[in-house]
């Protein structure tokens, strides 16, 4: 039921015509011209851009993606004016199918050979629409987060803090729901402080619109043979919360250097994410290269699947084919495709398949199992290793964090203090010294290497059998960790051996290798991802929730730059890589791949909100 609305589209004199609203897409005389005119000088974006560099990134909002012309505008318009990185947020209901979207690139590229690498990059990247926000990194510095769906919902689900918009439906009168005074109040939601936005249209429900919204406008010369364009500023202050208050988004960080502690697939997910948006973070390596997950040989990169349209399952899905995605670009081999299966009983296949929230032919069921296309196998130590491959790293262990004019690291071992640090983001998987209190468990978990043939996919029930280069790979136990050394057992190899035996259908062979490591597991079994407590304050802030009292709740009490991404547990190669760019979004102020429902899922202050409603805490 979710499944997104195909636009019925023909081409007409150069450009392309929906017929589902009976308009154009861009001017069929010169399209970029008009959209350099409108947007780009209508926003004056060569200017603010070449002027930005306060190290948040400057963020483009816009309604209706359609073609992607106006992104490709606006990334020129960055390679020759901008300084500090870009983020473009779009929404699109009535998306292009991939082919119809790689045939209107080439299309583009043609008429307006600058815009071409422009557009390859955009047909590499887009990705298959389903209802969601995705986001893709088309330069260092440019990302385009694109929210599939309906106008309203789309933007009641995101946090961004817009500088500029391009608001681009179809003209009003043929698609009003673009322009509603309900859609102009949330744009302003998610606008900065005089963020302005320009468009083609100066209708007057438009300019009534914008003005109960908070914005104040200017009719200008149009484009070409029309008459006038509107060019608006916001100049009223709105409240800027889509998540309740105790999720609120946190200031951006101050500039400065950033600090990631952990080096396993969580830090360098962060570090990914950071270089991306052109900052060059500390990596400090605690632990990592031992006891952690991520020095495991190699592990699943293979799909949650849920049966229901929940946030749940919108970040499962999405964190796995970001994951996908991430893994597939890195330099190096650590990444091998090989697809996936996972019993299941057929009615919960036809409930998932129901949700259509999946790419079409990425899953197919038959014989009680689901079939998984772009799954495969990770090194996880060569892939953090290629993701951090820019980073400074420390090989350290950190001994304490403090925190006063800044954040201070000392490392164990050589007692050196580094810093100041304007952000911290912990990536310490299941080790919790320097987050007294955290809301995590670890857990014990083994995998063995056998020397049989490898099934040419994964197959997982439960346990899991998989490809490793000549031999099978399989696991995982699940045990309680109450300290003392990590170690492997031959009980849990005989587990192992029996499970696979299962799963394969034959012997596994012969016994080559063990290895066992410390899942971080959580309470609801979601990661943690996002900014830090001031946790005493967040208790007295948020008292009145024992007693249910509805009142104005301050804004979170965060630490000043303190953030987590943690909790993995055994799905952190899927997870990782969308939650880095999460909480880098965070640490910048940029935009976030999440939408907000899922940010409050992952938020690391859900436990602590949860206890208190349910008077667990004395306040
Ligand atoms: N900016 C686009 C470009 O560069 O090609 C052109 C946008 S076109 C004029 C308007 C877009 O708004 C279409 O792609 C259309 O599908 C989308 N749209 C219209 N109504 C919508 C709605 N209610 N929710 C989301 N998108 C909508």
């Amino acid at each position: 039921m979710t499944k997104l609305p195909a636009p019925e589209l023909v081409t007409d004199q150069g450009t392309l015509r929906s017929l589902t609203f009976d308009d154009i897409y861009y001017s069929p005389d010169d399209g970029l011209a008009e959209t350099e005119y409108v947007f780009i000088s209508g926003n004056d974006l060569p200017r603010r851009l070449a002027d930005h560099d306060s190290g948040r990134p400057f963020v483009i909002g816009e309604l209706g993606f359609g073609t992607g012309l106006n992104v490709l505008a606006a990334c020129k318009c960055h390679e020759a004016f901008g300084r500090g990185p870009l983020n473009i947020w779009t929404v699109e209901g009535f998306p292009l199918s991939r082919t119809a979207f790689a045939e209107v690139q080439a299309q583009i590229a043609i008429r307006w050979p600058g815009l071409k690498p422009w557009a390859e990059r955009l047909v590499d990247t887009y990705p298959e629409p389903v209802p969601g926000q995705t986001q893709v990194v088309l330069s260092r510095g440019i990302t385009l987060t694109i929210a599939f769906g309906p106008v309203r919902e789309s933007l009641n689900t995101t946090d961004i803090e817009a500088d500029a918009w391009f608001l681009d439906g179809f003209a009003p009168s043929r698609n009003p729901e673009m322009w509603s005074e309900d859609v102009m109040h949330a744009v302003a939601r998610l606008t900065r402080k005089a963020g302005t936005a320009a468009t083609f249209s100066v209708a007057s429900g438009v300019r009534a619109a914008l003005e109960t919204a908070g914005f104040s406008w200017r009719k200008s010369p149009g484009f070409g043979r029309k008459k006038h364009m509107l060019r608006a500023e916001l100049t009223a202050a709105k409240s800027k919360q889509n998540r309740a208050p105790w999720y609120a988004r946190p200031a951006a960080a101050p500039q400065g250097k950033v600090a990631i502690i952990g080096a396993g697939i969580a830090g360098a997910s962060v570090a990914r994410a950071l270089e991306s948006q052109g900052v060059q973070p500390v990596i400090f390596g605690v632990g990592s290269r031992d006891e952690a997950a991520s020095s495991n040989p190699a592990g699943l990169v293979m799909p949650r699947l849920d049966a229901g349209d929940t946030p749940a399952a919108r970040f499962y899905r999405d964190a796995f084919l970001y994951a996908a995605a991430t893994y597939r670009a890195l330099e190096g081999r650590s990444f091998t495709p090989c697809d996936g299966s996972l019993a299941m009983e057929p009615d919960r296949a036809d409930r998932i398949e129901a949700t259509r929230l999946w790419p079409d032919g990425l899953l197919s069921s038959a014989d009680g199992k689901v079939h998984v296309r772009q799954a495969g196998m990770l090194e996880p130590r060569a892939a953090a290793d290629a993701m951090m491959s820019n980073a400074i790293l420390v090989e350290e262990s950190v001994g304490a964090l403090e925190h006063d004019s800044g954040w201070f690291i000392t490392t164990r071992d050589d007692d050196q203090r580094h810093g100041p640090f304007s952000a911290v983001a912990l990536a310490t998987g299941a080790a919790q010294e320097l987050w007294p209190g955290a809301p995590i468990a670890p857990s014990l978990g083994q995998v063995d290497v056998f020397a049989g043939d490898p099934p040419p996919s994964i197959i997982t029930d439960g346990h899991y059998v998989a490809p490793y280069g000549e031999h099978v790979l399989t696991g995982a136990t699940y045990a309680r960790f109450d300290g003392g050394t990590v170690a492997t057992s031959p009980d849990n190899t005989e587990h192992n051996r029996d499970a696979s035996t299962q799963l394969l259908g034959r012997d596994p062979g012969r016994h080559l290798a063990s290895r066992a490591s410390l899942r971080a597991t959580t309470p609801d079994r979601h990661p943690i991802a996002g900014p830090l407590y001031d946790e005493a304050e967040a208790i007295t802030a948020y008292a009145g929730l024992r007693t249910g009292l509805k009142q104005d709740y301050p804004s979170a009490p965060y630490q000043n730059g303190l953030y987590a991404l943690t909790g993995l547990g055994s799905r952190g190669l899927v997870t990782a890589p969308i939650l880095g760019a999460h909480v880098t979004a965070e640490i910048t102020g940029g935009v976030s791949p999440l939408t907000s429902d899922v940010a409050a899922m992952v938020h690391p202050g859900r436990f602590l909100i949860r206890d208190l409603k349910r008077g667990k805490i004395n306040p």
